[in-house]
């Protein structure tokens, strides 16, 4: 894994930065799909795991949740809105109705698992204050460290293009968003916060402040 900060670590994924999960302050962030498991579990050989957190119930984000939770005896941390999707598996029924998204959830989601904490808006996930930011998912939520202005925004926006994997700033696909108008009010939230250090769920991560910013601005009201 590599070090992008203090205390956040990005786990190596192949190909790197299509499914990103992340190590902050003992926290797993996300778990890409179930096929990842083995890799998450290998590299988080010799590090301290206190929970796992997710910023939102997609099948490429909750896949080897329940696997992980498992095999380490951690807890599952997730955004309330999001909570029944982690419980009762049923993720495609709550995303726009479109084709891919029947397909991932049959490809790539992982069973349900109970949900041990309810995130909410202001609550601490170790370092990390926890942002509400829905739209691309009820309940997606964003982890963000003031002291060094550090976001991790899951799908929020996307740090590379959907298809062709270059790095920069893409909405989210509207397939997979069932409201992208708030997803666009959420996103201008986090610029607001003008973070030095983003995490995205797909793409590198990116120090690109200025870029991040106007990419928002430049999104239709
Ligand atoms: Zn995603």
């Amino acid at each position: 894994m590599k070090r992008l900060a203090d205390g956040l670590h990005l786990l190596s994924g192949f190909p790197p930065n299509v499914m990103n999960v992340y190590l902050a302050d003992g926290v797993l962030i996300d778990a890409a799909t179930r096929h990842a498991r083995r890799r998450i579990l290998r590299q988080l050989r010799g590090h301290e795991v206190s929970a796992h957190a997710i910023t939102h119930a997609h099948p490429d984000h909750q896949g080897s949740s329940h696997a992980v939770c498992e095999a380490l005896g951690v807890p599952l941390w997730a955004g309330e809105a999001d909570a029944p999707a982690v419980e009762d598996g049923r993720i495609a029924d709550r995303q726009p109705s479109h084709p891919l998204n029947r397909l991932s959830e049959r490809a790539f989601a992982g069973p349900p698992h109970p949900v041990a904490r309810r995130l909410r808006e202001g609550d601490r996930v170790g370092c990390f204050t926890v942002l509400d930011t829905p739209g691309h998912s009820a309940g997606h939520v964003s982890y963000w460290r003031e002291s060094d202005r550090t976001l991790i925004l899951g799908d929020v926006v996307f740090g590379c293009h959907p298809c062709t994997g270059r790095p920069g700033f893409h909405e989210p696909p509207v397939f997979f968003t069932p409201d992208p108008a708030r997803n666009r009010e959420s996103a201008r939230k986090l610029a607001e916060l003008e973070p030095a250090l983003i995490c995205f769920g797909h793409g590198p991560p990116s120090r690109d402040t200025r870029g991040f910013v106007e990419f928002v601005r430049s999104l239709p009201r």
